[in-house]
């Protein structure tokens, strides 16, 4: 079991590393990745820059600890802003990871995830064409190794008014192209949309498109650390996935589920 998905007090979880090696420390995991925000304009909810070199040293530390029962692995959450793709790319390079999730949380501007009252004045249906849109960018852009919670438009539980399916298909399209992992972001399930990112048609259509997939609890605090990934796993064996998708240093390997 591996959760890659971790937000700690650097950026918007409440808790501390240290809290969430302890957490997981009582499931039986054989990974953990810490992925906190890191975005360009660093809003509130990013890891300030002033903490760019401290975050690296604590998982520098955490990494050399001996009697750890499983592996801790360096991950951020990028997020993707169309037209400064060069910037991003220096900000991550300089932060040696093992691995870079990249997600789309604002369209022109807009921080749509966490504004839920905003959405009664905007077309729900220009939001989600717009929303792929910057998703397929963000996957062919080459920067990232997973895409974040792949279709988190749906947070609030607004739907457009047509069927999504030929924007799943392409977006996995995208994503087989890039050679892209997706995840199976669990935290959806706490949320009004109440299922899993992506959802099953599009997780289906993912695994038909043969798209790697990796699994993440987005935990913004300890106990909610591989919450629901019992459930997560028995989803990717139905829907016919054998194996998920690990990384170090950028390099990826597989492990069996
Ligand atoms: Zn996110
Ligand atoms: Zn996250």
């Amino acid at each position: 079991m591996i959760d890659y998905h971790i937000h700690t007090l650097l950026s918007d979880g409440k808790d501390t590393h240290e809290a969430c090696l302890r957490m997981a420390a009582q499931y039986n995991m054989n990974e953990i990745g810490f992925s906190d925000h890191i975005c360009l304009t660093f809003p509130h909810w990013s890891v300030a820059e002033s903490n760019f070199v401290p975050m690296k040293e604590e998982i520098r530390k955490i990494k050399n600890i001996q009697e750890l029962p499983f592996k801790v692995k360096f991950g951020i959450e990028m997020d993707y802003l169309p037209n400064r793709e060069e910037e991003i790319k220096n900000v991550i390079d300089k932060l040696k990871v093992d691995y870079v999730i990249g997600s789309v949380h604002f369209i022109n501007g807009w921080n749509f995830d966490t504004d839920p009252s905003s959405y009664i004045n905007k077309s729900i249906d220009s939001l989600y064409t717009d929303y792929f849109e910057l998703l397929q960018r963000s996957t062919s852009s080459g920067l990232f190794d997973i895409i974040g919670h792949a279709d988190v438009i749906k947070k609030f539980g607004y739907y457009p008014s047509f069927k999504l399916t030929d924007l799943y298909k392409q977006a996995a399209k995208s994503f087989r192209k890039a050679n892209i992992v997706i995840e199976l972001n669990t935290s959806g399930l706490a949320k009004p949309c109440n299922e899993f990112y992506p959802s099953e048609e599009f997780l289906k259509i993912c695994k038909k498109e043969k798209v790697p997939v990796t699994l993440g609890s987005d935990a913004h605090q300890a106990v909610d650390i591989a919450r629901n990934f019992t459930k997560a796993i028995n989803l990717l064996k139905a829907t016919g996935y054998k194996q998920i998708a690990v990384f170090e240093n950028r390099n990826r390997s597989f492990v069996s589920i």
